[in-house]
């Protein structure tokens, strides 16, 4: 044999050997999987569901043979062949075509509605549970980045969950990337705050006076440089809670304090 030959017979004896050591690692991978899938676990079928939606309530219910399985009442009366299935397929079922043909016409319209609220709970109960593998040390460290913030603004402490609910909030509507690439300045702030909200605040409060007795009551102040303002309060009583909110701070346009006379725009 010459050494080219026997180059080319080593080059395949090694081929051979690593298709078959391939092939063992496809057949052990395969039982690998098979492993993975017999043994998955499904998910229990969650009766809160009940309670997002009453279409919920009307067509689905739970398998009592399998506590991880649903049964489609609607698509069972259809005699569908798919009115059951594991729970962690129920968005997909009342997503599909067949269950939309198995409920009443009239029922149609709240169908989109059911999906969303079905799709939103399944979000969160995802993010609960990842949430469980993060580290107690991890947790432990947020808690005090959150409370070295409240201190260095010089922030009441029962701030603290409605930050952290703001925050969730937001992530949650816009993710982190728009988070990330927001950028905000005072004066931004500042007219945002003049234009769109005050003006939203003021809105909602001038619609609850409208249907309530109320009294203003005006307080005039000056500052260090003699520019006069006048703060406008309003008072009311909203479900049996008496409410007292500062509505306006005008600026009068002398600077020599509050004049007889002083014009009010609220
Ligand atoms: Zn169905």
């Amino acid at each position: 044999m010459s050494q080219n030959k026997k180059s080319e017979s080593a080059q395949a004896s090694q081929k051979s050997r690593k298709g078959d050591s391939n092939r063992l690692k496809t057949s052990s991978n395969k039982k690998k999987v098979e492993k993975v899938s017999s043994s998955r676990q499904y998910t229990k079928f969650n009766s809160e569901i009940f309670n997002l939606h009453s279409h919920f309530l009307d067509f689905i219910s739970k398998d009592a043979k399998d506590e991880s399985r649903y049964i489609c009442k609607a698509c069972k009366a259809k005699k569908k062949n798919n009115f059951t299935g594991y729970y962690d397929y129920l968005l997909d079922h009342i997503k599909s075509d067949s269950h939309k043909d198995s409920i009443p016409l009239e029922r149609l319209d709240e169908l989109d509605n059911a999906i969303q609220l079905f799709s939103d709970f399944r979000k969160r109960k995802n993010k609960q549970k990842t949430a469980h593998k993060i580290e107690k040390k991890t947790l432990d460290q947020l808690r005090i980045e959150y409370t070295t913030f409240l201190l260095k603004h010089e922030l009441p402490f029962s701030l603290a969950s409605d930050i952290i609910s703001f925050h969730r909030n937001m992530i949650d509507k816009y993710g982190v990337d728009a988070i990330n690439q927001m950028k905000m300045s005072n004066s931004t702030a500042s007219q945002i705050a003049k234009n769109c909200i005050s003006k939203t605040l003021k809105d909602s409060i001038f619609e609850e006076i409208s249907q309530v007795p109320f009294a203003l009551s005006f307080d005039e102040s000056s500052d260090l440089y003699g520019l006069a303002y006048l703060c406008c309060h309003v008072r009311y009583i909203k479900d049996d809670v008496i409410k007292d909110k500062l509505i306006s701070i005008i600026e009068p346009k002398s600077y020599t304090g509050v004049e007889p006379g002083f014009k009010i725009y609220i």
